[in-house]
């Protein structure tokens, strides 16, 4: 289904790593894009100079995805400065690496709150708001595949991310919207190489058969082709981007 141009895409957690090359991506394909942060303001302010300066069009919008109104609030921003959100992408997340038996409260409600409150919250009003023949792209994670010791409280974070994507995918009917997901592997982004030390990072690196660190432009690339024409048949689906190692 096609809607006029140029169409609107916001992209949460736009102002660094995945989420900024989503954005730099989005733009160059002619998308106006809202760029969505929380503490980060000056990354994104300059994000937004910068695809402005190259002739696009882009707003910087603040807001705690794990908080209900603060999201309320942003799909208003972004309606009054760019007319209509067309592509939902998101892209926030957290990572906090612990045992489960030695997992704090705190721990665990942070990442449950971001990880998939934040979704769920964007996801809600998205189901009234986003534009028909729209598209949603949720961000989950490869490490749903591996078990990774440590990494319970995350996996666990994105299991329901996948689990709302496949149901959303199905609730919107006759809607034309698209719900789905893409899973990378280890991305060479701060998220990733906080706490690691240079051995473990090259550990990563050798995990897929390709032999190296995703990087946040190889994931960019595939949400672009959900949002494209060609990725319009795709639907409900989880696509993992990680080089083959899982
Ligand atoms: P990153 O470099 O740490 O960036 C995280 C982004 O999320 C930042 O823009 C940050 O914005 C935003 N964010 C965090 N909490 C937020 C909140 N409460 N509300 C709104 N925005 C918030 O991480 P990344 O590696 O690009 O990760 C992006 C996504 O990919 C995440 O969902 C992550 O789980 C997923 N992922 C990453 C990897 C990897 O290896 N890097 C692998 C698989 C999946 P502020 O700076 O403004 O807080």
């Amino acid at each position: 289904m096609n809607t006029p141009s140029p169409r609107v895409a916001l992209i949460t957690g736009g102002s660094r790593g995945i989420g900024a090359a989503i954005v730099r991506r989005l733009a160059a394909d002619g998308f106006a894009v809202a760029i969505n942060y929380a503490s980060s303001a000056a990354d994104a302010e300059a994000l937004a100079a910068e695809i402005r300066q190259a002739g696009g069009r882009a707003t910087a919008v603040r807001a705690d995805v794990s908080k209900a109104a603060d999201v309320r609030a942003m799909f208003d921003q972004v309606e009054a400065d760019l007319g209509r959100i067309d592509v939902l992408v998101n892209n926030a997340g957290v990572l906090t690496l612990q045992t489960l038996a030695d997992t704090t409260d705190e721990q665990y409600d942070q990442t449950f709150d971001i990880n998939t409150r934040g979704t769920f919250n964007t996801l809600r009003v998205a189901g009234t708001r986003l534009a028909d023949g729209g598209r949603i792209v949720n961000i989950s994670s490869t490490t749903l595949a591996l078990n990774m010791p440590t990494y319970g409280l995350y996996i666990a974070s994105k299991a329901a991310v996948e689990s709302f994507t496949r149901v959303f995918a199905k609730e919107l009917r006759g809607r034309h919207i698209t719900v789905n997901a893409v899973a990378p592997g280890p991305v060479a982004t701060d998220l990733f190489r906080k706490g690691k030390s240079p051995e473990l990072i090259e550990h990563f690196a050798k995990m897929p058969p390709l032999e190296r660190l995703g990087q946040p432009e190889d994931i960019s690339g595939v949400v672009s082709f959900l949002a494209s024409q060609d990725g319009g048949w795709i639907n409900g689906q989880v696509l993992r981007a990680n080089g083959g190692i899982a």
